[in-house]
């Protein structure tokens, strides 16, 4: 067999097309492969369809193929113009490669398995190409795949941010709950965020008006977003800043005259599972009960114990008595984190019939972050959510194989 005739096998060209030469060059690592078409072929035209078009002229291209062993590999062609009758000249797609793209599309498929599972600046480096080069075809397959989504049957969904850079620039991640995956990641964290949402839902099948539990912090843009946006959904709060923030603000005020709180910050905005050996001894060693920080920390640590009643009624019973407790702490900050969540009293206590698993929400905060070491360089939110979408989306890419 001559080496044409099995690089033509092996690469499935098909007439018009053939392959017509190779040259290797073990010295430069590369194997070019020259496919052409003979005189005379025939082309369907690429706007309407219309069978037997004549070209009307050429444009030579060059694609990165799958590499040969270790070599690189490169297909060349004339890619023909055709004259169609109804819609004038156009350039003709060829089998192996999308319009306008310097890849096969068998190069772009590994490129695509590659960035699911490495940086994407490790990949430019692997496959000796400009990530920016790389970050065409990943955005190209992610937005064809995310155009094509279908989110008829989102009910119940979570809404998180997460900051893109540190202390800038938030994407806010709405998580479809039932079906573990991020259906939606835009710039910002306000109520229009949601109202963007809900376009985006209306756009994919999907129905504002069909979600029926929203799980979010107490953030008032999300809040005032959901009400405007998603009118059906019964809002759940999922993250209690306010009871720890307000520890902080105890112990801030209360080391100016207590020198035993030098260096503990960070004990009390932990749970005391959560200390290492050390910070457990001093915690021990402090005596809790008669430091207005110490009796903020066990109001705080009883907060938590909310979540551990069976019921909604033994919840709203056991609230009850933690908001008298802590409005009548004589602690300014917890007395008013005591009146935050009851103003939020309805969104805390709707958890017991949602039940909204905190740790899928973390599950999915724990791939965003994953997402982010892999997005590595990423230099655009475009990117950040590109990769976001690839790694959490559960997208039906539909790559070549
Ligand atoms: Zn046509």
């Amino acid at each position: 067999m001559r080496d044409t005739s099995l690089l033509q096998l092996a690469l499935g060209i098909m007439p018009p097309w053939s392959v017509t030469r190779s040259d290797f060059d073990a010295a430069a690592r590369r194997l070019d492969i020259q496919i052409d078409f003979a005189t005379g072929s025939r082309f369907a035209c690429p706007a309407c369809g219309a069978p037997d078009c004549p070209a009307h002229d050429t444009d030579q291209m060059t694609w990165r193929h799958l590499n040969f062993f270790q070599h690189q590999a490169y297909l060349h062609a004339r890619v023909p113009r055709v004259r169609c009758t109804k819609c004038g000249v156009k350039k003709v797609s060829v089998p192996w490669a999308r319009p306008d793209s310097g890849f096969t599309l068998l190069f772009e498929a590994l490129l695509m398995s590659l960035v699911s599972a490495m940086p994407v600046n490790a990949v430019a480096r692997l496959a000796g190409e400009q990530d920016t080069r790389l970050w065409r075809v990943i955005h190209h397959y992610v937005e064809r795949a995310r155009a094509r989504a279908d989110l008829s049957g989102v009910t119940r969904v979570a809404i998180d941010e997460t900051a893109a850079r540190r202390g800038h620039n938030y994407i806010t991640l709405f998580v479809d709950i039932d079906k573990a995956r991020v259906v939606y990641a835009t710039e910002g964290k306000d109520a229009a965020t949601v109202a963007a949402f809900a376009d985006d839902l209306a756009a994919h099948r999907g129905d504002p008006d069909a979600i029926a539990e929203v799980c979010i912090d107490m953030s008032p843009g999300f809040i005032k977003g959901v009400a405007d946006s998603l009118p059906k959904a019964a809002v759940t709060f999922d993250k209690f800043h306010a009871v720890k923030e307000a520890v902080d603000q105890v112990r801030r005020t209360e080391r100016k005259v207590h020198k035993l709180l030098a260096g503990t910050r960070y004990i009390w905005l932990r749970n005391p599972a959560n200390l290492s050996d050390r910070q457990r001894a001093i915690l021990d060693s402090l005596p809790l009960r008669y430091l207005k920080t110490g009796r903020a920390y066990q109001i705080r640590l009883a907060f938590q114990e909310l979540y551990e009643q069976p019921t909604t009624k033994d919840g709203e019973a056991f609230l009850k008595r933690w908001y008298f407790w802590a409005t009548h702490s004589r602690l300014p900050p917890i007395v008013e984190a005591a009146h935050t969540v009851k103003r939020h009293w309805d969104g805390i206590l709707r958890w017991f019939d949602s039940r909204i698993a905190n740790g899928l929400i973390e599950g999915i905060n724990s791939l965003v972050q994953a997402a982010k070491a892999k997005a590595r360089g990423y230099r655009s939110i475009r990117n950040l959510k590109a990769i976001v979408y690839l790694l959490t989306g559960k997208l039906d890419l539909e790559l070549p194989v």
